[in-house]
């Protein structure tokens, strides 16, 4: 699929450190999941290379934090342009290394490229504060300055966003950053390195770690002091050995960790909005998302109604080749994640899981589009996030009965229900434990809003005028002798 390129250039497989392609000693393979062939070779790169891009980017820090933010807005929209020039080649490796839809991986170039653009306009905005004075002999300032170098490690089901809502922010507050991309994914993250070399953004602002020792990269920007913050999508587990190792340095944290997420479906919901909310925040990237539902409750008076309706919709789901004109749902990224699902399934069906729809693995890495119902609070796709095409429908009679089920869960990222009843949406919205709320609304992501999550779901917001605060330090001035 890499042959139709329109600009085969951006096909990069080399780190980049302090500006110059890095090869590395060894190379790893990158699979399409789609049909289990290998694409291309990239730079193992480790520990050594590493450190080289902490110190890459440490020493070009003081000259972008330097550039005005107009001039740093400047070299951000350039990027931005190039990104949205190319396109259709980023959702081509997009979708040939990881397998979501080429229509989906188009749109996620477009929301990617969103992030540098709305934050190339708010690094215009890092405002300070003049504060009323505790003294006549004095005046009080408060300023904001860039943190410093920053580290993101990214995860592979948005090879692209995870990235620039990153990125972005820290380029704009004036950072500069070294990013470990996931092994899965490096060709989008290195193509859209290529564009920032392309759009005249200094060498060493922007570095790119590709390898495969994760372990040890991340322990080299962990233990670093000249790392100051650390951003991190990926697993709760994952998540929490980074916080470990970041404590001894105090380093500064956002993380977006696991989901679990529930969606709620009241018995005064429009139904048939529900379904269509249902099917995009269950299926989009073939479950695999961190906001992707994980949990259906619906209560009892439209159970069996909605369970018809939405199964019905599950079966026109068209699965195969991401770059098949029509599919809507591609392969799963690797046969531990179909693993999984059929895991959480067969456990489903022996608690007494009914399949309405789907239950079986095709061939390679695909699963069909599946609806349980009947499902119940022992079973594993209560507790864990499958991460996959898969639909367990729990029922619940009260409201309350419906919210605490919903918060019966160590993580809280987004969440959803559907409810005509003002008293309603506020009484369930206040009583949900997540960051993120959708409301009559089963897609929410979009470059201008907090996204994140409470309890063991992360810390930090990304996005939004509040993803600026994350690579800003606030800074008092006392000035006396007025
Ligand atoms: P996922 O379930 O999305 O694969 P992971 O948390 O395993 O989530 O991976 C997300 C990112 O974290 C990837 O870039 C991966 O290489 C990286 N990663 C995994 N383990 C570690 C680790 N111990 N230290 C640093 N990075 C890690």
């Amino acid at each position: 699929p890499l042959d139709e390129l329109i600009d085969p250039t951006l096909l990069k497989t080399d780190g980049l450190v302090g500006g110059k392609w890095v090869k590395g000693k060894t190379r790893f393979d990158v699979i399409d999941p789609a049909t289990g062939r290998k694409l291309a070779d990239v730079a193992d790169l480790g520990q050594r290379e590493t450190k080289a891009a902490i110190d890459a980017a440490n020493a070009a820090w003081p000259a972008w934090r330097a550039l005005t933010a107009k001039q740093r807005h400047g070299l951000m929209m350039a990027w931005y342009k190039l990104m949205m020039e190319a396109q259709d080649d980023l959702a081509r490796l997009m979708t040939a290394e990881q397998g979501k839809p080429l229509a989906e991986a188009k749109g996620e170039v477009a929301y990617g490229a969103s992030f540098i653009e709305w934050f190339a306009e708010e690094a215009k905005r890092a405002n300070g504060e003049t504060l009323p004075t505790f003294d006549n002999n004095k005046r009080i300032l408060v300023t904001r300055q860039p943190i410093g170098v920053c580290a993101a490690i990214t995860p592979w089901n948005f090879p692209l966003a995870m990235i620039t809502r990153k990125v972005a922010p820290a380029l704009a507050a004036g950072c500069t950053v070294v990013i470990k991309p996931a092994e899965l994914t490096p060709l989008t993250a290195l193509a859209a390195a290529e564009l920032a070399v392309r759009a005249g953004i200094p060498a060493g602002v922007i570095n790119v770690i590709t390898g495969t020792d994760a372990p040890a990269i991340g322990k080299v920007l962990c233990d670093s002091d000249v790392v100051r913050h650390l951003s991190f999508t990926g697993s709760t587990e994952v998540g929490r050995i980074l916080m470990a190792q970041c404590a001894p340095t105090i380093k500064k944290l956002a993380l977006e960790l696991g989901g679990n997420a529930p969606f709620l479906v009241f018995d005064d919901a429009d139904l048939d909005s529900a379904v269509e909310g249902a099917v995009a925040s269950k299926y989009r990237n073939a479950g695999q998302t961190c906001v992707c539902t994980n949990r259906f409750y619906v209560q009892d008076k439209v159970y069996d109604a909605f369970v018809k309706k939405f199964a019905a919709k599950v079966k026109t789901l068209k699965v195969g080749n991401g770059f098949e004109p029509g599919v809507v749902q591609g392969p799963l990224i690797e046969p531990s994640a179909v693993t999984k699902v059929e895991k959480h399934v067969k456990d489903a069906v022996k608690k007494g899981g009914k399949v309405i729809t789907g239950g079986k693995k095709l061939k390679g890495q695909f699963y069909e589009p599946t609806v349980i119902a009947g499902a119940q609070a022992d079973m594993l796709v209560a507790r864990e996030e499958t991460f996959g095409p898969l639909a367990p429908v729990f029922r619940f009679k009260t409201e309350q009965e419906g919210i605490d089920a919903a918060n019966a869960t160590e993580f809280g990222l987004a969440s959803y229900f559907y409810s005509r009843d003002v008293g309603r949406i506020f009484r369930v919205s206040e009583g949900l434990e997540y960051g993120m709320v959708g409301i009559n609304a089963g897609i929410i992501s979009t470059e201008h809003v907090p996204f994140g999550g409470v309890k063991q779901s992360g810390l930090g917001r990304e996005g939004s005028s509040h993803g600026m605060d994350e690579y800003l330090e606030i800074k008092y001035l006392c000035l006396g002798d007025i």
